[in-house]
């Protein structure tokens, strides 16, 4: 079994002239086999949660640890944070023209893996993981994230998850964006991933849309830059009745 533990994190944005502290204090462990879902208001600072543990150079960790398995991930560069078994959607560069999809792929998959996927194996590895995402094949040639659609993009996200296998997926508005047929998809490919008991999701989102696919066996209510409180799915349920009126004090719906 493999964890991730996030303890006491604190995270600064750097602005011009000023350092602002966004998270004050963030404890979450994930153990392998679980998927948490972390929901709250806009602006609560999930994304700078995601950012942060990718290694975003924007957000500044003033104090605090991410442990994999034990092993400081703050202190790796963000190709060994994905080579110690963590998928960071955010690391990858928006747009690589002139890289073909599939080549950027394999590469990857050669850092993830150690060792560089036989060409055979993985072109059959490609076609089936894009079939399973109802992927056109003509996008195995197409640049990376040129030009892609917000649905492609997230598409891709699970594309990778699905090739690169990784321990712990952090996973940012993965349903934003998306349609019902590709929400629907997405998630399935999510779902295939957690059904593998080695892996791990903290899944961040804002709305419960997409927890009506994806159960997940802890939910986090995130305000003001640290967890407020931690349930099961039903905290979910209640959530999108309630909205996060009662951590904000503001009127907004999580629904
Ligand atoms: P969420 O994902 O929960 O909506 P964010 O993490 O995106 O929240 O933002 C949390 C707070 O940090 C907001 O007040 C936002 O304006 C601020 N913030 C986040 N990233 C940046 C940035 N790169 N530059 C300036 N402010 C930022
Ligand atoms: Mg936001
Ligand atoms: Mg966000």
């Amino acid at each position: 079994m493999a964890t991730l533990e996030i303890k006491d994190l604190h995270v600064s944005v750097r602005t011009d002239d000023a350092a602002k502290e966004i998270l004050r204090g963030v404890n979450l462990t994930v153990n392998s086999g679980e998927t948490h879902a972390i929901m709250g208001p806009n602006g609560s600072g999930k994304s700078t949660l995601a950012y942060a543990i990718a290694g975003h150079p924007k957000y500044e960790v003033t104090s605090g640890s991410v442990l994999l398995d034990g092993e400081e991930l703050l202190e790796l560069e963000v190709d060994e944070r994905a080579r110690a078994g963590l998928f960071l959607a955010m690391q990858y560069p928006v747009e690589v023209p002139g890289v073909s999809m599939s080549n950027f792929l394999r590469t990857a998959a050669t850092a993830a893996r150690g060792e560089a996927p036989q060409v055979r194996h993985w072109v059959k590895e490609v076609k089936q993981a894009m079939a399973d995402l109802d992927i056109d094949p003509s996008f195995a040639e197409r640049s990376v994230n040129e030009n892609f659609s917000g649905g492609e993009k997230k598409r891709h996200e699970i594309l990778q998850l699905d090739l690169l296998k990784p321990k712990f997926a952090v996973l940012d508005e993965t349903d934003s964006g998306l349609d019902v047929d590709a929400l629907r998809v997405v998630s399935e490919g999510v779902n295939r991933y957690t059904a593998n008991k080695d892996k791990g999701v903290l899944l961040i989102t804002h709305y419960t849309r997409i927890l009506k696919h994806i159960t997940p066996d802890f939910v986090h209510v995130f305000a003001g830059g640290r967890v407020v409180e931690s349930g099961g799915a039903e905290l979910a349920t209640q959530l999108e009745e309630e909205g996060y009126v009662r951590f904000t004090g503001a009127k907004e719906s999580a629904a």
